[in-house]
């Protein structure tokens, strides 16, 4: 496990945008983010803490303004949290190496999981293969 950060030090470290959606659970706009329509070829690491989260093998396009994926690029690199903000009951995905917020995780996905991680793009840093 790394050190624990501070809210100060993440604030040194993360944009404003990166701030706000990775520690204070926020949302970018359907549509506005820099890579719900990016198809390059390898794999997205957490903006905050670098761990490899996603691969483009499993990146799909789901219609939601949203870089989608149906699956985690490994077991235990997301913690699933339980979310019942804004009068919904909701999955949240949570970076399990820095608690940083990604987005959420609906049962409307395609096969073979059926899972469709919907993630903020400020909350990803895609690295080519
Ligand atoms: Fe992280």
């Amino acid at each position: 496990m790394s050190h624990e950060k501070t809210e100060e030090e993440w604030r040194q470290i993360l944009t404003p945008e990166q701030y706000t959606i990775l520690r204070e659970k926020g949302t970018e706009r359907a549509f506005t983010g820099a890579l719900w329509d990016h198809e390059d070829d390898g794999v997205y690491k957490c903006a905050g803490c670098g761990t490899e989260l996603f691969d483009s093998e499993t990146k799909y396009e789901s219609g939601s303004g949203w870089p989608s994926f149906w699956a985690p690029v490994a077991d235990g690199r997301i913690r699933l949290e339980s979310d019942e903000s804004l009068g919904m009951r909701r999955i949240e995905a949570v970076c399990a190496e820095c608690g940083g917020h990604l987005g959420h995780v609906f049962p409307d996905g395609p096969k073979p999981t059926g899972q469709r991680y919907c993630i903020n793009s400020a909350s990803l840093k895609f690295e080519e293969r």
